[in-house]
């Protein structure tokens, strides 16, 4: 098999030469290398700025069919190599065959509608007080924007950025999380050169949070949008806030599902499982708080207990599983580590709780005070903390009591109920009788909080996020003014 072009070769525009070092690709079930990529410079980060720069005029004046024509030919594109993508997916990034599945057909439908996005209107006519004047106002690109992307979905995750940043005229700049810079990061620039997008428009610079600090310091990168954890995003937000950059930041969660007294404990239990487990718990929306009403704790208990011992873990490529391996050691650890301490405070395992390398098991704790890390902090991990509530009203105040406000879901056989405590949540998506990990394209999607900056993905909001606007008045001649 021929060498890929992104051992030696940064995607600047074009496949380019490049002076970086190559980054091992490893794979977290088994630690084998796999392949090397080529990651970037801040030199990198400059040149390939003044590259978009130059492009991005160009870009933004091809008609609207033609640059939608090229998204529909990358959306087909992900369809025609999906086969090579998952098998990426699964190797680099430890998802299960469904896990990969979904997500190529989630950043497929985001190609779909992003294609959709330059015929949509792009501005309003106002009135004038001055006779013969006509006012508009019309969206225009950004410039050139950075996407800065995390490891878990790191395919949607970064193209739900690029794919309408790049409908809405403006270039792009992507850099992936080091541990997947080839499905997140490289395959898509083979995508997007194939399906025509012009020289110059997209770049791909993998490396780590040096490239990301220089993409974010660059004065002529107008737009960051990021996703990742609430640490990185606040840093990202100081910056682009000093230098009046516009900045979008998805950060990380910590989700309640709250069981109330009158639930279907079977539906809830099933939803908590899938919630808590999918992927490995490594999801900004994983259900990673259960808060349960006392009078039916002990039959949730008992429930979800049952559904993670039936789960198993292990590496997807050489087996069907429902856990894969965390993304790495020190992640793997961390889940550990937050486990012991809250076992060290009181909590109780009641299913799983041990690592094993890169696995982990699917884990029940019981006992969880707001106080045990388990609680408070964010684990993306497979853990399901259960915490004990006594009314509504104490519900909704361990809700509300993490500083994280991305997700949160309700079950109880009261649709009105569950909506009226939705609307003293403090955070950006509630999902009544269902589990917090839920993204549907076409519906505006983020956080609250210390889960980002309360700016929204997905559908309308594409058009907003991805472009600013500008006033034009026009007068038929000139006037006098008094002097
Ligand atoms: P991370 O913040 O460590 O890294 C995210 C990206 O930022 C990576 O590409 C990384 O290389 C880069 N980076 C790191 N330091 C940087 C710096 N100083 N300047 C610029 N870039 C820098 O996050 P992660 O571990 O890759 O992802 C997990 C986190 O992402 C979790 O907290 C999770 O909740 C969050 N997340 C949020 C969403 C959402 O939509 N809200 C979705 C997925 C993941």
């Amino acid at each position: 098999m021929s060498t890929p072009i992104w051992e030696t070769q940064l995607y600047m525009g074009k496949w380019q030469p490049a002076d970086g070092p190559q980054a091992p690709v490893t794979e977290p079930a088994t630690g084998e290398v796999l392949a090397k990529v080529q990651t970037a410079t801040a030199a990198d980060v400059d040149r390939a700025t003044r590259i978009a720069n130059d492009a991005q005029r160009h870009w933004a004046e091809l008609p609207f069919d033609q640059k939608a024509e090229i998204l529909r030919r990358a959306a087909a594109l992900l369809k025609e190599r999906a086969e090579e993508i998952n098998r990426w997916n699964t190797r680099e990034c430890g998802s299960i065959g469904p896990k990969a599945e979904w997500e190529l057909q989630a950043t497929y439908e985001q190609a779909q509608m992003a294609a959709a996005l330059p015929m949509q209107p792009s501005g309003q006519i106002f009135p004038s007080s001055l006779p013969r004047r006509r006012n508009y106002w019309k969206r225009v690109p950004i410039g050139t924007v950075g996407v800065i992307a995390p490891w878990n979905f790191p395919i949607l995750l970064a193209m739900r950025s690029v794919f309408p940043a790049l409908a809405m005229g403006n270039c792009v700049i992507l850099k992936p999380a080091p541990d997947s810079a080839v499905c997140g990061g490289t395959l898509m620039a083979e995508i997007l050169e194939a399906a025509g997008v012009p020289e110059g428009v997209f770049h791909v610079l993998p490396g780590g949070a040096d490239v990301g600090e220089s993409l974010v310091q660059h004065p002529e990168i107008k737009m960051i949008s990021f996703t990742g954890s609430s640490a990185v995003g606040e840093r990202i937000g100081e910056t682009c806030g000093r230098m009046l950059k516009k900045c979008a930041l998805e950060l990380g969660g910590n989700n309640a599902m709250v069981i109330l007294d009158d639930a279907d404990l079977e539906a809830a239990a099933s939803s908590a499982a899938w919630g808590a487990f999918l992927h490995q718990g490594q999801i900004c929306m994983q259900a990673g708080r259960h808060l349960v009403h006392r009078s039916v704790a002990e039959r949730y208990l008992e429930k979800l207990a049952e559904r993670a011992g039936r789960l198993v873990a292990g590496d997807p490529w050489q087996q069907q599983v429902h856990l894969g391996p965390l993304i790495n050691e020190s992640q793997a650890r961390r889940v550990e580590e937050i486990v012991v301490r809250s076992v060290e405070m009181g909590a109780q395992v009641v299913a799983g709780g041990q690592r094993n390398g890169n696995f982990f098991d699917a884990t029940v704790l019981a006992g969880v005070t707001p106080q045990m890390p388990a609680f408070a902090e964010e684990i993306f991990g497979p853990v399901a903390p259960i915490t004990l509530f006594d009314s509504d009203e104490e519900a909704i105040d361990l809700v509300n009591a993490s500083p994280y406000g991305l997700a949160a879901a309700i079950h109880s056989a009261s649709t009105e109920r569950a909506q009226r405590l939705a609307e003293r949540l403090r955070v950006g998506m509630v999902h009544i009788n269902d589990q917090t990990v839920n993204n549907e394209f076409q519906v505006p999607f983020g956080g609250m909080g210390r889960s980002g900056t309360s700016g929204r993905f997905g559908g309308p909001a594409n058009l907003e996020e991805f472009t600013t606007t500008q006033w034009v008045s026009v007068m038929e001649q000139g006037i006098q003014y008094p002097f």
